[in-house]
């Protein structure tokens, strides 16, 4: 079974990714962890993308589709989870064209539904491990008192150069002119869910699995 999750930043997207990964043995690709990735590797491409990145606006096409294409290479039984891709149409295009070529297809788009306010305050709480990729929130998950990592006891904690006020509003901006179009594409196509994003993660996790199950 191959997935999009679909939302703007802060939605919620890769901790629930996450727990489809350990739950039902899928892959998870992330853009954005590729593109950080690139950024650390210090790589001519990296180096690219991380002004462009750190400024919130979208990496070119070109660019994230060549890193889906790359990962999509080889058997894997349990499905792929699309976190962060597609985000423009002819990213959509793509990704159809790339899946047909491998014999799949794409079957559930799962909309993640939440307000801006939930966005902002989100986003500017967040830090994540730097060994195991655990999100943590100030709020609502804050970083355990012991200084380590609950998930794999690393110290190692890391708040994204983008999560900012100012990056973020132009994140918003950038999904809504050139994301949330896919709304309406894949409705037309059948294949969209919608799912509240704002509740614990585990009545977000169960409101996936439903759709995933049903
Ligand atoms: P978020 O969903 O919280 O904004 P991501 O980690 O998915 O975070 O993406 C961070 C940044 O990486 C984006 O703001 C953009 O610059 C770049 N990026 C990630 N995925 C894509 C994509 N599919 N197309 C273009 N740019 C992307
Ligand atoms: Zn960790």
């Amino acid at each position: 079974m191959n997935i999009i999750l679909l939302g703007p930043p802060g939605a919620g997207k890769g901790t629930q990714a996450r727990k489809l990964v350990d739950e039902r043995n899928m892959i998870q690709l992330s853009t954005g962890d590729m593109l950080r990735e690139a950024k650390t590797s210090g790589t001519e491409m990296g180096n690219k993308v991380a002004a462009v990145m750190e400024r919130g606006e979208l990496v070119t096409d070109e660019i994230v589709i060549g890193l889906i294409e790359e990962k999509l290479q080889g058997d894997h039984a349990g499905g792929f989870i699309f976190d962060g891709f597609p985000r423009t149409l002819a990213q959509a295009d793509a990704l159809a064209d790339l899946l047909k070529s491998h014999g799949t297809q794409l079957d559930t788009v799962i909309a993640m539904e939440v307000n801006d306010d939930a966005l902002v305050d989100r986003i500017t709480a967040r830090s994540t491990c730097g060994n195991c990729g655990e999100v943590y929130n100030d709020h609502t998950k804050p970083q355990p008192a012991d200084g380590k990592c609950s998930n794999c006891g690393a110290s190692d904690f890391k708040r994204r150069a983008d999560d900012n006020e100012a990056s973020l509003r132009t994140r918003l901006m950038e999904y809504y002119k050139k994301t949330s179009p896919l709304i309406g594409y894949y409705h037309a196509k059948g294949q969209l869910q919608w799912v509240a994003g704002l509740g614990e993660i585990d009545e977000v996790a169960g409101a996936i699995s439903a759709v995933l199950d049903a």
